[in-house]
């Protein structure tokens, strides 16, 4: 297989948001580009994000109260380094995807800015209802008008390290497997929580393409990780219809003043809140008994939809969260008549590989980011911080390996 491997500066694992900033970054230096992807360009976790990007661009807002929210909704486990790199980068980070075509939705000229849980002021920016969605559209234009070579429907199978650089090998869907020598690489392929959930028998959120072998095959080669079992639940996955199941009604719900209430009508916690607080707050009535059940005898909460358009105005749910609306109303509910029943889902690794502020993990010439990297989040993220992640360490870690690669 040796001679007729593949070459190039950069090889990126993966094309979510850190994949795909992270290839166009590393073309941007000059640096030539491979981008290996399990199937689709930009099929991802990334592309489901519904909620939004959080930057501090608020009238009130400041880069240093996004920092003490984050340090703070992470359990202070987070790396003070790398949560000042992402919150200062944020600003930068919006005006980038605006620059590569992402429609931040306006009202009146001015950006839609939300506040979400764990967060002081309003910091949540969207791209109508599909912020993850837009974020890939846009990226998978510039990835291909890069000159990256992209290689779909590939997935990395081993690693290891070769004189000046590594050599890479990806199987593809027809079984062939083929080399690629890179002088440095990005891994971008995730947290791989599908997988797990899949493992342990739970729900989650997350692709079928977010599997972990990229990071344990990281782990195995003697990168370092960090806060590996911390997962985070997202509080409010449906549980019924089940046609829904495992369906995550966006934080942006509570945001726009949906409660959550026990089965004798009691509120029970802050609705924004961090969401490892309102998630416990969920487990923990269902535990007491005070859980509302589904026609199938699943026990919930019950997430009061109907209060959105009763604080906004009528046509409110339709217009701001038409996506959630019209996924309901198509198992046959409408969520401005009717409340809904909500359970925790597995939703995201908090931890992965240890990063340097270039995005440097602890091994030569291997650069990580996004969701599978550890230190950013500390053991708990915040809404609209992971997009933001991927984007802001994706071009630095591709950038740092372009620079190395061509040094
Ligand atoms: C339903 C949902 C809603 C969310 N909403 C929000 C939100 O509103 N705001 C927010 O900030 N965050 C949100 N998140 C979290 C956020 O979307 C993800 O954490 C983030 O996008 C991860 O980006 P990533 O590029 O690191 O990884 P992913 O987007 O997961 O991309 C990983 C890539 O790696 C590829 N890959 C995996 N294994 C291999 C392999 N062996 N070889 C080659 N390629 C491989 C995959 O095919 C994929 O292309 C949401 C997540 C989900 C699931």
């Amino acid at each position: 297989m040796t001679t007729d491997a593949a070459r190039c500066d950069v090889l990126v694992v993966g094309s979510g948001g850190a994949g795909m900033s992270a290839a166009i970054a590393a073309r941007d230096v000059g640096a030539s580009v491979i981008v290996v992807t399990k199937s689709a360009l930009g099929a991802s976790n990334t592309g489901r994000a519904q909620g939004g990007i959080q930057a501090a661009l608020g009238a009130d807002d400041s880069t240093e109260d996004h920092f003490a929210d984050t340090l703070a909704a992470g359990h202070d486990d987070g790396d003070p380094a790398l949560v000042r790199t992402l919150v200062e980068g944020g600003p930068d980070a919006i005006d980038w995807l605006a620059s590569i075509g992402v429609p931040f939705t306006r009202d009146d000229g001015d950006l839609r800015i939300i506040r979400c849980g764990g967060a002081r002021r309003p910091r949540l920016l969207q791209a109508g209802e599909r912020t993850g969605a837009e974020m890939v559209q846009a990226m998978r234009a510039a990835v291909r008008g890069s000159g990256a070579v992209v290689r779909e429907s590939t997935a990395l199978e081993d690693l290891q390290p070769m004189d000046g650089g590594w050599c890479a090998v990806t199987r593809g869907k027809d079984g062939a497997a083929a080399e690629i020598h890179a002088r440095t690489v990005v891994l971008a392929a995730g947290g791989g929580l599908g997988g797990e959930a899949a493992r342990i028998g739970a729900k989650s959120t997350n692709h079928p393409d977010a599997t972990p072998e990229v990071l344990e095959l990281a782990l195995a080669l003697g990168a370092e990780g960090r806060d590996l079992d911390s997962w985070q639940r997202h509080p409010t996955g449906a549980i019924w219809p089940p046609g829904l199941a495992g369906y995550a009604l966006p934080e942006t719900t509570r945001s726009y003043g949906a409660t959550l209430h026990d089965v004798s009508g009691e509120r029970f916690v802050d609705e924004l809140a961090p969401r490892d607080v309102v998630a416990d707050a969920i487990i923990r009535i269902v535990d007491d008994g005070r859980g509302a059940a589904a026609p199938d005898g699943t026990m919930g909460a019950w997430l009061d939809t109907t209060a959105i358009d009763r604080d906004n105005g009528p046509g409110f749910t339709a217009d701001r969260l038409a996506y959630v609306h019209n996924r309901y109303l198509k198992q046959g509910v409408d969520i401005t008549k009717e409340r809904v029943l909500v359970y925790p889902v597995l939703h995201y690794r908090n931890g992965g590989l240890i990063i340097d502020v270039s995005g440097h993990t602890t091994l030569e010439g291997l650069y990580a980011a996004g969701e599978i990297t550890g230190g950013v989040h500390g053991t708990n993220r915040l809404m609209g911080n992971s997009l933001l992640d991927t984007v802001v360490f994706g071009r630095i870690a591709g950038t740092a390996a372009a620079r190395e690669a061509l040094a």
